[in-house]
């Protein structure tokens, strides 16, 4: 017999989600998460994968998946402390090196692992956390994983930043201090204002974190925005992932040597949990020699976002204050953005809708992601049918 208990809660919280428009239904994709997918047997120029550069489905990528599989089988067979470390671990950690201009980098089974495993790794209870309140979700969790004391400041708000940062300092509590902020904020597509972070955080001695895992592959000619800004000996811990841009699976941490020697030693998802499978490191090594060998394919997203932006701000769309290819369309109200999101996909375009609790209440709004895969005719296609629903719901 079942919990009573929890079929109580689960009934009860379900339905407040379903009442409120809240609950996300998932689609099945029908083959491959490209610039055009399929669900249900209905084609659709999607706009909702971080697929950036389109090399979730290049043939390269699939070719070195497939003759690493060959090799090495395709699992890793024991986590990475064991003897789950293969050569091509190896390889991908020192073509990251090179990428990100660090002494070392520590890969992990995916980039929200990453912060689990980074952030509990280097801060304890003793610590205080400066926590940017647009931050994702994988960077909470692991400051609470921590136990570090979480201290929030406003989005990309400096002064209170500052404020924040010389009342822990001052207040004596804190052995250390860190601050931690996306590079690419993830659901509005701004930039965290890393100049002026380093800034703070060398006047006051905090260690500077970056979560960049909408940077990599799509700005300082890919390497990120702490090379955009061409800070990459002031950031103590750079987190990227291999999921989003590199097209395939897994995160990163770069930094300095003592820092990856201690992550290996004491991070938890390093010593338990089994290394990336063969068939998904070897694609990313040949993702990074395809970003760094053709940048034409990060002129083609950023051309490519600059189109679909200046189309829906000039069919009077609230895309708020994206300075990269995250284009969000904002709507408000959550039911009116699943609506139209629903409207969307009966028009032919894949755009999903993203509301509370991913974004803050009352900023619901579709999240489009343009990719260097899509043609400018395609993403015409998109602006066509953005202005009949737009109209439709009399939001423009
Ligand atoms: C997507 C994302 C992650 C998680 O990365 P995965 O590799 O998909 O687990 C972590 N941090 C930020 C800021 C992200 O946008």
């Amino acid at each position: 017999m079942s919990s009573l208990v929890l079929e109580h809660f689960l009934t009860e919280n379900l339905e407040d989600l379903n009442n409120n428009g809240l609950y996300n239904v998932i689609d099945p994709l029908q083959g491959a998460n490209d610039f055009m997918i399929t669900i249900a047997g209905k084609q659709l120029i999607n706009l909702s994968s971080n697929n950036y550069l389109g090399l979730a489905t290049d043939p390269r990528l699939i070719q070195s998946a497939v003759e690493a599989a060959r090799i090495y089988g395709v699992g890793a067979g024991a986590v990475r402390t064991i003897n789950g470390t293969l050569d091509l671990h190896v390889q991908l950690e020192e073509k990251l090196i090179a990428f990100k201009k660090t002494e070392a980098v520590i890969t992990y089974p995916s980039g929200f692992i990453c912060n689990i495993a980074a952030i509990s790794a280097v801060m304890d209870k003793d610590d205080a956390i400066l926590s940017d309140e647009l931050n994702h979700a994988s960077i909470i969790e692991g400051c609470r994983l921590s136990r570090a004391a979480i201290i929030r400041y406003n989005h990309s708000d400096m002064t209170d930043l500052r404020s924040k940062a010389i009342a822990a300092k001052q207040s004596g509590l804190f052995k250390k201090i860190m601050v931690i902020t996306d590079g690419v904020f993830s659901m509005d597509g701004d930039i965290a204002k890393l100049p002026e972070i380093v800034h703070i955080a060398e006047e006051l001695d905090l260690i500077t974190y970056v979560d960049d895992a909408h940077g990599s592959g799509v700005l300082g000619k890919g390497a990120g925005t702490v090379q955009h800004f061409g800070l990459s000996d002031r950031i103590d811990m750079q987190i990227g992932t291999l999921s989003k841009a590199i097209g395939v699976v897994g995160g990163y941490v770069a930094g300095k040597r003592n820092l990856i020697d201690w992550l290996k030693a004491r991070s938890k998802p390093f010593l338990f949990s089994t290394a990336l499978p063969p068939a998904s490191v070897a694609p990313c090594i040949t993702a990074i020699d395809i970003i760094k060998n053709t940048p034409e394919l990060i002129d083609r997203l950023w051309e490519n976002s600059r189109y679909l932006r200046k189309g829906l701000q000039e069919l009077g769309f609230n895309t708020g204050n994206s300075e990269t290819p995250i284009t969000p369309c904002i709507i408000g109200d959550e039911k009116l953005s699943q609506l139209f999101s629903r409207r969307l996909y009966e028009e032919g375009v894949y755009a999903k809708a993203v509301v509370f609790p991913t974004v803050p209440r009352g900023t619901g709004r579709i999240r489009n992601m343009p990719t260097a895969g899509h043609s400018e005719a395609l993403l015409g296609q998109v602006l066509d049918v953005y202005a009949k629903v737009g109209q439709e719901l009399n939001l423009i």
